[in-house]
This record gives structure tokens, C-alpha cells and sequence, in this order.
């Protein structure tokens, strides 16, 4: 996918401490390799669609084995954000940053403040938002060298949103019960939760109040044991959730979790859940479709993050009940995936993926609003 320039200066820019190189990759709008020597600082953006707005997305801050891994995540992710802005008409493009960090390296408030430096050099191109390794106290720090951030823990802003992802993904359960049984009740159907952080226990929240017989998972066994106690769940080893015999499975841990080796695995009758990048590859949607295994795609079922933290820009500033609202809307949009699923006898994910280029190509949800980023005084 990458092609190597002959000549590599052209693509270099200095700045500051900085050495931005562009990286020529097809299909994609700008993807910048920015490096520091001063501050550590190792990170790809990549901004692959615009045709509906600025690019938003998430920092992502990990140690990755090596550059290839880091740059094809960025680049999934950030076609990923496209599709999931477009379906979600937010108005914006798609874009994803990676913090490489080196095996032992921490992450600082100098590699931080660097990072935002660099998200500013870009003008309003990418706006950043948290992800994996980010917290919003960390786009606090990145806020104090660039405004093109979403996801403060201040009054104006939106804060860690989670809980709305949660919501999302709970409004997608729904319409996959909608779908499978004819009824949204969640009441005494089965479910298994893989990964109870930050999304999974909300998630574990509602449905745990709406009756739900939940079974969870997770690589933190202390957490585990705390579930048990106090939501009375059943808890098994992480390599057990895929062979449970429940209604849904909601992944919330990780991506590339539906693979060959666990669809042979699966007994459930659909997945919902958060997690981003949950099919290995596309080709793993057929797969389900195969198995009538029903699949509720990623990145429009947890585009509740996204649609609340993109509403802070517009004019009358950031408003949780307006997120809300919008989220809620989920519920008919998987309906219809399913229902484009059906009727073309594609894979859901594909439906979904025809849906955003859909919109995309005839401008549906571009925006015509300004920015505004008075989530910040
Ligand atoms: P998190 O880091 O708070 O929680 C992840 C949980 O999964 C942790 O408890 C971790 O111990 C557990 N886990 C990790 N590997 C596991 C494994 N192999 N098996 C079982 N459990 C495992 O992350 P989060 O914010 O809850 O997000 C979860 C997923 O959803 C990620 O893929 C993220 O990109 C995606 N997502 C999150 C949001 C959001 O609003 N936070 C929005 C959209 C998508």
C-alpha cells in the first residue's frame, strides 16, 4: 500500500524540533510520520477522507512491536473514523493519530505537550480526541499547545464518553433483539461481555438493571471477582467467551477478536459491542453471515463516543441531552443495515460500509456549519 518516493525530501518538513514526513498512501488524504528528538515523540496522523468535514479521531498511545504495525492501525482506524462519521452524520472526515511509545517509555506531560504541538501544526486538518492509552485529563495537557481538541474534563467540554458509547451500544442490542426476537427486551436473554473497562461496565450497568443474565470476561481477574460480588455475573477465563451459549456477545476489550479460530468457536446468535476493528479482516463479516450469526458492525454501533464529543463544536456548545437524542437514533440505523444486509444478501458490515460511501459520495451529512471551539474558555 505504501509507495516509497524516490526522492524522500520533498516529503519532509521541519518544524520547530519536528520532522514531519509525509507518507504517500493510496486512498488516503495526508498521513504525516512526526518525529522529536527533543521530547521522544513518535506518531502518526492519518487523515484519510474530507469530503464531509474535518478530520476527528482519537490519540491511540501504545507500544507497538514495530513501525508497519503502528501505521496499519492508524490507517484502519482512521478509514474506520470515515465510515462511522459518515453513517453517524456528524460532519466530519475520518482521521486516527498513534503515539508510538518505546518499550519502556512512559508517557509524559513533555511527549504530550509535544504531541499537541503537532496536532496544531496541521491548522484545524485533524481534530484529536482520547482513545486506548489516552485519558481526558491527557487532552487537557494536549490542549494547552493546540484548541483542535474534543473530550476535556472541563464544563464546556464533553468529558470521557464513554457512558454514551455504552448507550450506542446499547441501543444497537436492541435493534439486534429487534431483529432476532421481535422484541427489544433484554430481559432474561444471555449475554457475554468480553473486556469490562471503561464501555464494558456501563454496558454491564444497564444491562444489568434491565434483567439481563450476563456472563463476563476479562484479563484482570481482581476486577473479575469485584463483578461477581456486586452484579452477580458469571465470570469465565478470556479464552472461554467465545464458546458461550448466549444471545449476544459484545466485545469491549480489544480488535481483530473475530477470526477464524474463534468464529469456530462462537455459539451465540449475534455481536454487539465497542471494541473497534473487531473483524481480523472483512472478509470475517461473510464468515458470520455464514454461520447466521447476526453482527451488529463496530463503527456505527459505538459511534455514540463520537457523536458526543462532536457535538461540543457546535454553535450552542456542548448539550448531553442533544447527544443523547442523537444517539438513541442508533437503533434504527443498525435496523437498516440489517434490513440492506437482507435485501442485497451482503454481510452486515458490508451493508454498512455501502451505507457510509453512500453518504459520503452524495454529500449527505457534510457540514455547513462553522466550528466553534468555545469548549475551551
Ligand atoms: P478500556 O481500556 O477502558 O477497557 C478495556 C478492557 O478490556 C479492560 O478492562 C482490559 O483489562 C480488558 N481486556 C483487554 N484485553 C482483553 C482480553 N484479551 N480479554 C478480555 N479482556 C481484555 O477501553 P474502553 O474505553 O472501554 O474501550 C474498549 C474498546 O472500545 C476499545 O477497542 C476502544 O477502541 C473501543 N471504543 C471505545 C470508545 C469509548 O468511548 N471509550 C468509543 C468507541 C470505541
Amino acid at each position: 500500500m505504501l509507495k516509497t518516493k524516490d526522492s524522500l525530501e520533498e516529503n519532509v518538513i521541519n518544524y520547530l524540533d519536528f520532522v514531519f514526513e509525509k507518507l504517500d498512501v493510496d486512498g488516503y488524504e495526508l498521513v504525516y510520520k512526526i518525529c522529536n528528538s527533543k521530547t521522544k515523540l513518535n506518531a502518526i496522523i492519518a487523515l484519510h477522507d474530507l469530503t464531509l468535514g474535518t478530520a476527528l479521531g482519537g490519540i491511540r498511545i501504545k507500544n507497538y512491536s514495530t513501525f508497519d504495525d503502528a501505521l496499519n492501525d492508524v490507517l484502519r482506524l482512521s478509514r474506520g473514523m470515515t465510515y462511522k462519521s459518515a453513517v453517524a452524520e456528524v460532519g466530519f472526515g475520518g482521521g486516527k493519530s498513534v503515539v508510538m511509545l518505546e518499550k519502556d517509555q512512559k508517557k509524559t506531560k513533555e511527549l504530550l505537550l509535544s504531541f499537541g504541538e503537532a496536532v496544531n501544526f496541521l491548522n484545524g486538518k485533524y481534530i484529536c480526541a482520547e482513545d486506548m492509552g489516552c485519558t481526558p485529563d491527557d487532552m487537557l495537557v494536549i490542549s494547552n499547545k493546540t484548541k483542535y481538541v474534543v473530550g476535556l474534563p472541563t464544563i464546556k467540554s464533553s468529558g470521557n464518553p464513554s457512558k454514551f458509547t455504552a448507550w450506542g451500544i446499547f441501543q444497537g442490542i436492541k435493534a439486534t433483539l429487534k431483529k432476532l426476537y421481535g422484541s427489544t427486551s433484554v430481559k432474561s436473554k444471555k449475554f457475554a461481555i468480553q473486556g469490562l473497562g471503561s464501555v464494558g461496565l456501563h454496558l454491564l450497568d444497564f444491562l444489568f438493571w434491565e434483567g439481563a443474565d450476563i456472563t463476563v470476561t476479562d484479563i484482570n481477574e481482581e476486577l473479575l471477582q469485584k463483578l461477581k460480588a456486586s452484579f452477580g455475573v458469571k465470570v469465565v477465563k478470556p479464552s472461554e467467551i467465545y464458546e458461550q451459549n448466549v444471545d449476544i456477545f459484545s466485545p469491549c476489550a480489544v480488535g481483530g477478536i473475530i477470526n477464524d479460530e474463534t468464529i469456530a468457536q462462537l455459539k451465540c446468535k449475534a455481536i454487539c459491542g465497542c471494541a473497534n476493528n473487531q473483524l481480523l479482516n472483512d472478509r470475517h463479516s461473510n464468515l458470520l453471515k455464514d454461520k447466521n450469526i447476526l453482527y451488529a458492525p463496530d463503527f456505527v454501533v459505538n459511534a455514540g463516543g463520537l457523536i458526543n464529543v462532536s457535538s461540543e463544536l457546535d454553535k450552542e456548545g456542548y448539550n448531553p441531552r442533544k447527544s443523547k437524542e442523537k444517539i438513541d437514533k442508533l437503533y434504527e440505523m443498525i435496523l437498516e443495515i440489517y434490513e440492506i444486509s437482507e435485501k442485497n444478501n451482503i454481510s452486515t458490515n458490508e451493508a454498512a460500509i455501502k451505507l457510509a460511501q453512500f453518504k459520503i459520495k452524495s454529500g449527505i451529512g457534510i457540514r455547513k456549519e462553522k466550528l466553534y471551539f468555545n469548549h475551551l474558555e
